[in-house]
């Protein structure tokens, strides 16, 4: 058994050393923003920071040493009456994962409930993406895809709304560049650092792989998610796959 055990690690750290030697044939525009670039992500819930967008964070603050990075959270997910607490941990998590307090927005709209039976408002949406946008000025925007990863109306309302904005050359997005997250299928969704080597033969526009210190890091980080880490939110932090790598897709006028 533990020779068997023994194997089965030798296999993993070679493929993990594998992956990372592999990393380093991607070009450096898909691997790498710039120290200079201004990185806002967007997502609809407090954890969604952790449970999706983990990788970049992590890397765009702790590896990349970007100028800033900004957080506008567009509900304090208050679907089960937990809006207050679940506002406060985001504050922590995200300071685990290296985002200041003072680069952190967390919203608490009527128009924009954290309801997955409920489409958001697209025109508040607009307009509250539109002064978050003057206020911080990102060079960078990453939200969710049209599939939302785990198809949750709110993360897709995110994206159908900066796609939109970036579609019809909206003035705020002039010179910004729009990052989608991929959304795979359940199956891979769950291979962690399996899915590793079938994500590097994928085409996307951005990726970023983390370190096993940096994993660890982004699931402490979701730890402080007290009030949601029910049992398969710890199976989550364990298996999936983005906990450890990010791909996107650039959204600009011409794809869009
Ligand atoms: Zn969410």
């Amino acid at each position: 058994m533990a020779f068997y055990l023994l194997i089965s690690m030798f296999v993993g750290m070679l493929v993990i050393y594998k992956c990372i030697s592999w990393q380093t044939q991607i070009p450096e525009r898909k691997r790498k923003l710039k120290q200079s670039e201004r990185l806002l992500v967007v997502i609809a819930h407090p954890d969604d920071e952790c449970m999706f967008f983990g990788p970049l964070i992590v890397t765009a603050v702790r590896k990349w040493c970007l100028e800033d990075v900004f957080v506008l959270c567009c509900s304090i997910g208050n679907h089960y009456g937990m809006g207050d607490i679940r506002k406060r941990e985001l504050v922590e998590a995200c300071e685990i994962l290296g985002v200041h307090r003072d680069n952190i927005k967390c919203i608490d709209d009527p128009a924009l409930p954290d309801d997955p039976e409920v489409d958001w408002s697209q025109l508040r949406l607009r307009s509250l993406i539109t002064d978050t946008i003057s206020e911080w000025n990102p060079s960078v925007i990453a939200t969710f895809d049209e599939s939302g990863v785990s198809e949750h109306r709110n993360h897709r309302d995110l994206s159908r709304c900066l796609t939109a904005m970036q579609k019809n050359a909206a003035y705020c997005m002039k010179g910004r560049r729009l990052l989608v997250l991929d959304t795979v299928n359940s199956v891979r969704k769950y291979l962690q650092y399996i899915d590793i080597p079938i994500t590097l033969y994928g085409d996307w526009d951005l990726i970023t792989i983390v370190s096993r210190d940096h994993t660890g890091r982004i699931q402490r980080a979701m730890r402080c998610h007290a009030s949601q880490m029910v049992w398969f939110r710890w199976l989550y932090i364990v298996f999936s796959r983005y906990m450890v790598v990010n791909t996107f897709r650039e959204i600009s006028k011409q794809n869009a």
